[in-house]
């Protein structure tokens, strides 16, 4: 666990709040941020939101007050850390474009100078703070729009999409169209309700979920010619 004013070990893998992830028997050494770093203050137009701030406390923050920008974080889980590095996102609302810099390693880079795109960020290091210029008006419109957008995600426990749409197609569509929709190793399955969904039966293993994925990788490729890149990140 990482506290303010700690050293922060290089030799560690840095997760958040681990929804975004599939962890082998042997993984990295793991470390967190610790609760020093779940915070929000506001001065003037700018926020500043620690990294281990889960995202529910962030939409809620923004809805009581009255702030805009945060609508599509909510039901989307993890930290603001996790969202930062993945640059989460829903549909064309992603944690990029409404932010203004963050705190790498002790040191404030501008959002502009970071790469950044389609569920990537290069960070560099472990951010600990980020900035976000407030803008008025939250819109629970918009929040209940996007939530809708979820009646098509399956409820057993998984690790949300699994692995990114390739350009100009859907990952969940090409595993379907290469008959995986539904298919089950182990404890766990291409889901039948969204086939890039990995889910979890109760039980399943990490071998079992590394198997469906490079079964559906291997099915897609021979059929498409398309490689499909994973989404969530194997350690
Ligand atoms: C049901 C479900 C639905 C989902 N829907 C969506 C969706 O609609 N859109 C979407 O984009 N994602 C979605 N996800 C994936 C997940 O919610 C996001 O990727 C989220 O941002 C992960 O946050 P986390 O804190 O759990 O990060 P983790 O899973 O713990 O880590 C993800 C990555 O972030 C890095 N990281 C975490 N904290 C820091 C930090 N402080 N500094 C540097 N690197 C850090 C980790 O090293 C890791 O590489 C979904 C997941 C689930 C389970």
């Amino acid at each position: 666990m990482i506290e303010e004013g700690d050293e922060i070990p290089e030799d560690s893998y840095l997760i958040g709040g681990a929804n975004n992830l599939l962890v082998s028997p042997h993984p990295p050494s793991l470390m967190m941020l610790s609760k020093d770093f779940s915070t929000i203050t506001q001065e003037a137009n700018m926020l500043t939101i620690g990294a281990a701030m889960p995202t529910g406390r962030i939409v809620s923050y923004a809805r009581k007050h009255d702030i805009a920008g945060f609508e599509f974080c909510a039901k989307l889980p993890g930290t603001l850390g996790g969202m930062l590095a993945m640059n989460a996102g829903v549909k064309a609302y992603e944690i990029f474009n409404i932010l203004h810099s963050i705190k790498i390693n002790g040191r404030w880079v501008l959002a502009q100078d970071i790469e950044h795109g389609y569920r990537f960020a290069k960070l560099k290091g472990i951010a600990t703070h980020a900035r976000f210029e407030v803008g008025h008006g939250f819109s629970q419109k918009l929040l209940d729009d996007l939530l809708a957008l979820r009646t098509n995600q399956p409820h057993e426990p998984s690790a949300g999409s699994a692995f990114k749409n390739p350009e100009g197609d859907y990952a969940g569509r090409l595993i379907e169209a290469v008959g995986l929709k539904g298919r089950q190793q182990g404890q766990m399955q291409w889901s039948p309700v969204h086939a890039n969904f990995l889910v979890n039966l109760g039980g399943g293993t990490y071998e079992d979920a590394k198997s469906l994925i490079d079964l559906a990788k291997k099915e897609v490729k021979n059929k498409f010619g398309i490689t499909l890149k994973e989404e969530i990140k194997i350690l």
